[in-house]
C-alpha cells in the first residue's frame, strides 16, 4: 500500500485531504508555496501533521507514494510534470475522499450553474429529511467531512480542475449542466481538452448510475456520438418536450422520471431566468432519482434561497432595479443574465478576459443594452467589439463611478446589471469583493 501521502496546497481541500490521510494511516506531508491561513495551520499542528509553507521542498515531495493536488495548481508546472515522470500518481481531493466513503455521490459540473444547482439539490434532499453532506467547491471540504462526519449522500460541486485528476471517482448521479468556453488558459487554449475534462464526470459510471445532462447543448450531444455512456440518461430542456427527463412547458417545470410525473409552476420559485429553470430541473431530477416524495420536492423548491452575487437584486431606486451578477465571469452567464430581463439594461461588464468571444451575446446586447459601462484596466477588446453595437459606452476603473454613470443614464423601468463576463482580479480581490463593492456603490447613490 502506498504510504507516504504528499498534499500540495493547504487550502480547505488540501487540509481536508491531509486530515483524512492521517486518519487512514498515511504518513502525511503538506506543502504550500504560499503562507497558510492561520486556521488551517492550527488544524495541522493540533493533529500533528507535518507541513511546510512558503516553499515546495522537491526532495521531500518526490518521495511520495501518492500526491493529492489542489485544483489551483496547473498540471503543467514543472513540479507536477516531474512527479508524473517519476510515475507518482497525482490525484484530486474528490478522488481521494471518494475512496473512503460508501455514501451515494451526486456530482454536479458545468461551466455555469454548478453552485446554484448544488445548493438547490442539497436543499431539496435536506428538506426531505435525508442525511446529506454538501461539498466540493463549496463550504467544508469533501475529504474533511469523510474523515469526521457520517452521511448517506454527498452533493458535490465539481470543477473541471478536480475532474482532471480523477482515476476511479464514480458518482451515482452525475450532472453536466453545460459546456461553454471557460478557463481555456488552463487547457492549452483547446476547447476539446476542456470538454474532455468535463466528460470525466461520467468516465467510471456503470449501468447502475444516472447521468443528467442539458439536452439543448449541441456540444454535449456531439460528444455523445463519440462516447459510450453506460449510465441511464436524463435530459433537461428549455425548448422541447422530453419523454423521460425534465423540460420547461410554458411556465411549468415538468419532470418525468421512472414513470412518475412532477409538475411545478416555475413562476412561483424564488429563482428566476431560463438558466435557473435548467438548474431547478437538474435538482428536481436528482431528488426524484433519490426517491424524494414530490410534496417535499415542492416544499424545498419554494423555500430555497440562492447564494449572493448570482442575479441578486440589490435595490430598486427611482424605479430602476440594480442587479448584482458578479459571479458571471464568462460570456455564457451574461447571455443568460440578459435573457432574464425584458426591460432595457445598462450593463456593467469587464475585468480579466479569459479568452472571451463576445459574439454569443452580440444580438442580445443589440436588443437590450441601452448603455455599456466597461469596468476594467484592460478595456480595449470589449470597447472595440461593442463600440458600434451599443448606443452609449463609458470606460472606468472605479465601481462607484460606474454605478453613478449607470444612474445618470437610467430611466424608470430600466435594469442596471453588473454581469462582467470576466474574472475580477484586475480591480478586486475576487468576485465576492466586486459584488460587495457594487452593492455598497448602489447604496451610496444619491436619490
Ligand atoms: P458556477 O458555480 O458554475 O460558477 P453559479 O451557480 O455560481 O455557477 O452561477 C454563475 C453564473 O452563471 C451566474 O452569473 C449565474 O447567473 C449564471 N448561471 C447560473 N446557472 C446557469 C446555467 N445553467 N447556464 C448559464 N448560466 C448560468
Amino acid at each position: 500500500m502506498s504510504n507516504k501521502l504528499v498534499v500540495l496546497g493547504g487550502g480547505e481541500s488540501g487540509v481536508g485531504a491531509a486530515i483524512l490521510g492521517k486518519s487512514k494511516g498515511f504518513d502525511v506531508f503538506l506543502s504550500d508555496r504560499n503562507q497558510l491561513q492561520d486556521k488551517y495551520r492550527e488544524e495541522l499542528i493540533i493533529r500533528n501533521i507535518a507541513f511546510e509553507e512558503g516553499k515546495h521542498t522537491e526532495s521531500n515531495i518526490l518521495e511520495a507514494d501518492l500526491i493529492v493536488k489542489s485544483p489551483g495548481i496547473p498540471d503543467t508546472v514543472p513540479l507536477i510534470i516531474g512527479l508524473k515522470n517519476k510515475g507518482i500518481p497525482v490525484i484530486s481531493e474528490i478522488e481521494f475522499a471518494s475512496r473512503y466513503t460508501t455514501a451515494k455521490l451526486i456530482a454536479i459540473t458545468g461551466s455555469n450553474g454548478k453552485t446554484t444547482t448544488t445548493l438547490l439539490a442539497y436543499h431539496l434532499l435536506v428538506t426531505a429529511g435525508l442525511s446529506v453532506g454538501l461539498a466540493g467547491n463549496i463550504g467544508e471540504s469533501f475529504a474533511w467531512q469523510v474523515a469526521e462526519k457520517q452521511f448517506d449522500y454527498y452533493v458535490l460541486e465539481v470543477s473541471s480542475f478536480q475532474l482532471d485528476n480523477i482515476i476511479d471517482f464514480r458518482p451515482d448521479i452525475a450532472v453536466l449542466l453545460n459546456i461553454t468556453p471557460d478557463h481555456l488558459d488552463r487547457y492549452g487554449y483547446s476547447f476539446q481538452n476542456y470538454v474532455d475534462s468535463k466528460f470525466n464526470i461520467i468516465r467510471n459510471q456503470t449501468e447502475h448510475d444516472n447521468f443528467i445532462f442539458f439536452d439543448d447543448s449541441e456540444i454535449i450531444l456531439e460528444e455523445f456520438k463519440k462516447r459510450e455512456i453506460k449510465a441511464s440518461k436524463w435530459g433537461i430542456s428549455i425548448d422541447h418536450v422530453l419523454k423521460e427527463g425534465a423540460y420547461l412547458n410554458k411556465q411549468n417545470l415538468v419532470s418525468d422520471c421512472r414513470g412518475l410525473s412532477f409538475i411545478q409552476d416555475y413562476s412561483e420559485l424564488p429563482i428566476k431566468g431560463p438558466h435557473n429553470a435548467i438548474n431547478a430541473m437538474a435538482a428536481i431530477l436528482i431528488a426524484q432519482l433519490s426517491n424524494v416524495n414530490p410534496v417535499k420536492i415542492k416544499a424545498g423548491l419554494l423555500s430555497f434561497t440562492n447564494a449572493p452575487h448570482r442575479l441578486e437584486q440589490v435595490a430598486v431606486l427611482n424605479q430602476v432595479t440594480y442587479v448584482n451578477d458578479s459571479k458571471a465571469t464568462n460570456v455564457d452567464s451574461v447571455f443568460y443574465a440578459l435573457g432574464s430581463f425584458s426591460q432595457p439594461v445598462i450593463l456593467i461588464a469587464g475585468g480579466v478576459d479569459k479568452g472571451n468571444d463576445y459574439t454569443q451575446i452580440e444580438q442580445l446586447v443589440r436588443e437590450k443594452v441601452k448603455g455599456l459601462i466597461i469596468l476594467s484596466i484592460k478595456y480595449e477588446k470589449l470597447r472595440e467589439f461593442f463600440y458600434d453595437i451599443v448606443p452609449q459606452l463609458y470606460v472606468t476603473q472605479d465601481i462607484q463611478d460606474a454605478v453613478n454613470k449607470a444612474q445618470e443614464w437610467s430611466k424608470a423601468g430600466d435594469i442596471v446589471l453588473l454581469s462582467p463576463a470576466c474574472a475580477s482580479f484586475d480591480l478586486f480581490k475576487n468576485y465576492e469583493d466586486r459584488g460587495d463593492k457594487f452593492k455598497t456603490a448602489v447604496r451610496n447613490l444619491v436619490i
